[in-house]
C-alpha cells in the first residue's frame, strides 16, 4: 500500500518541495491548497509523478473551508499516515488586521486555528488508519524562540495570558494577548501556538494512539515566497544576507527534504520533539532535538491555548 500524507500549502516553497521529497519516498501526497491551478502547475513544473499526488482545495483562513476539505479528503477513501501543517502567511507590512469569515485575525487563523481544527478532526482518521507508523508534523520557526539569535529581533512573540483568545478573538481584538495589532508579532505568536499545539497533541494523544507528533525548523529558506509581502528591497537582500553573512540559508529543496524525513524516515519516529539542523547549512549537517522557547514549553500555557482554541474553532 502507498502511504498517504496531507501537506497543507503544497503549492509553493517548503510544502511543494516536501511533496516532491515524499513522492520520491514512494508516498501519495494530498496537496491541500487554496489555489488549485497554481498547485497543479507547480507539481508539473517539479515533475512530480501524477500517481503521487491529489490536489484538494482548502483555505486555512476559513474554518468552514477546513471542514469541507476534510469531508473531501474522506471521499478519497485513503487511509491517513501523515499530516504536515505547513501553510502560513506572513504579512509584515499591513497596518490593519485582515479577518477570517468568522471574524478572527487572519494570520493567527491561517497559521494556527485552521491547522488546530484540522489536526483535531484528522486524529480520528489517523486512529482509523491501519498504518503502524503515523505522524503529524507542524512547521515551527526559529523566530518563535527569543532564546535564539534568530528569535531576538523585535517584536518578540508573547501570548501573554491569552486574553485576546479568552475574549473571543473578534473585533476589536486583534492579537492573542489582547494587545495592539502588530503583524510580525502575529506571525510569531501563531508559530508559538503551532509548537504548543504539537506538544499538547503529544501529551494528550501519543500514548493512547501511538501517533508521532513533532515540529521542526528546517532552516532559513530565505527565497520562498513567504516574504512576498515584504518590501522588494528586503526580498532581494534577505537571501543574500542569510547566505553570506549568517550562513543560515537553506534551499527550498533541502528544507522540503527535511520535512519529508521527519514525516517518513525511521530516525525521526520520536514524539513530542522539535527538530533542528542548526542555523548553518553545512554538508551532511546532523539533525538534533532542540529545546523550544520558554512559552512554547510552558504546559500551563499550552493547556490554556488548547482550551481557548477548541472554543474558537467550535469544538467545545
Ligand atoms: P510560502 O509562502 O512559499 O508557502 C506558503 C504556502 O501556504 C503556500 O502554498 C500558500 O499558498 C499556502 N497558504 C497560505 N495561506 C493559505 C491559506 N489561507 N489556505 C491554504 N494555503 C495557504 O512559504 P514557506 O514555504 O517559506 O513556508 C512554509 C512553512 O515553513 C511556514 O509554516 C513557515 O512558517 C515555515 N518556515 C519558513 C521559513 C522560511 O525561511 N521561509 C523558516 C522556518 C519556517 P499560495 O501558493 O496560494 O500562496
Amino acid at each position: 500500500r502507498m502511504k498517504t500524507a496531507i501537506v497543507t500549502g503544497a503549492s509553493s516553497g517548503v510544502g511543494l518541495y516536501a511533496t516532491k521529497a515524499l513522492a520520491k519516498r514512494g508516498w501519495h501526497v494530498i496537496m491541500a491548497c487554496r489555489n488549485l491551478e497554481k498547485a497543479k502547475q507547480a507539481a508539473q513544473d517539479l515533475e512530480i509523478p501524477e500517481e503521487n499526488y491529489t490536489i484538494l482545495h482548502v483555505d486555512l483562513g476559513s474554518l468552514q473551508s477546513v471542514r469541507k476539505f476534510i469531508s473531501d479528503f474522506r471521499t478519497t477513501g485513503r487511509p491517513l499516515d501523515g499530516v504536515v501543517c505547513n501553510a502560513a502567511i506572513y504579512m509584515p507590512l499591513i497596518k490593519q488586521p485582515l479577518r477570517s469569515p468568522e471574524g478572527y485575525e487572519l494570520t493567527m487563523t491561517t497559521n494556527h486555528l485552521g491547522h488546530f481544527l484540522m489536526c483535531n478532526i484528522l486524529l480520528e482518521d489517523m486512529k482509523r488508519s491501519p498504518g503502524t507508523d503515523k505522524r503529524m508534523v507542524i512547521l515551527g520557526t526559529v523566530t518563535h524562540n527569543p532564546d535564539e539569535l534568530g528569535g531576538k529581533i523585535p517584536p518578540r512573540p508573547d501570548l501573554g495570558e491569552l486574553k485576546g483568545f479568552a475574549e473571543g478573538f473578534k473585533e476589536p481584538i486583534t492579537m492573542a494577548d489582547g494587545k495592539k495589532f502588530e503583524p510580525v508579532k502575529a506571525y510569531k505568536d501563531s508559530k508559538v501556538c503551532n509548537v504548543l499545539t504539537m506538544r499538547e497533541l503529544h501529551r494528550r494523544y501519543h500514548d493512547a494512539t501511538g501517533i508521532t507528533f513533532s515540529s521542526l525548523y528546517p532552516g532559513c529558506v530565505a527565497d520562498t515566497p513567504l516574504f512576498r509581502n515584504h518590501y522588494p528591497l528586503f526580498q532581494k537582500l534577505f537571501p543574500i544576507f542569510q547566505k553570506y553573512i549568517t550562513g543560515g540559508y537553506v534551499s527550498q529543496e533541502l528544507a522540503g527534504d527535511r520535512v519529508a524525513a521527519v514525516v517518513a524516515d525511521p530516525e525521526y519516529k520520536q514524539s513530542g520533539v522539535y527538530w533542528s539542523w542548526g542555523n548553518r547549512q553545512k554538508k551532511n549537517r546532523q539533525s538534533f532535538v532542540q529545546k523550544v522557547s520558554p512559552q512554547a514549553r510552558d504546559d500551563e500555557r499550552g493547556e490554556k491555548m488548547w482550551d481557548y482554541s477548541l472554543k474558537l474553532v467550535g469544538l467545545a
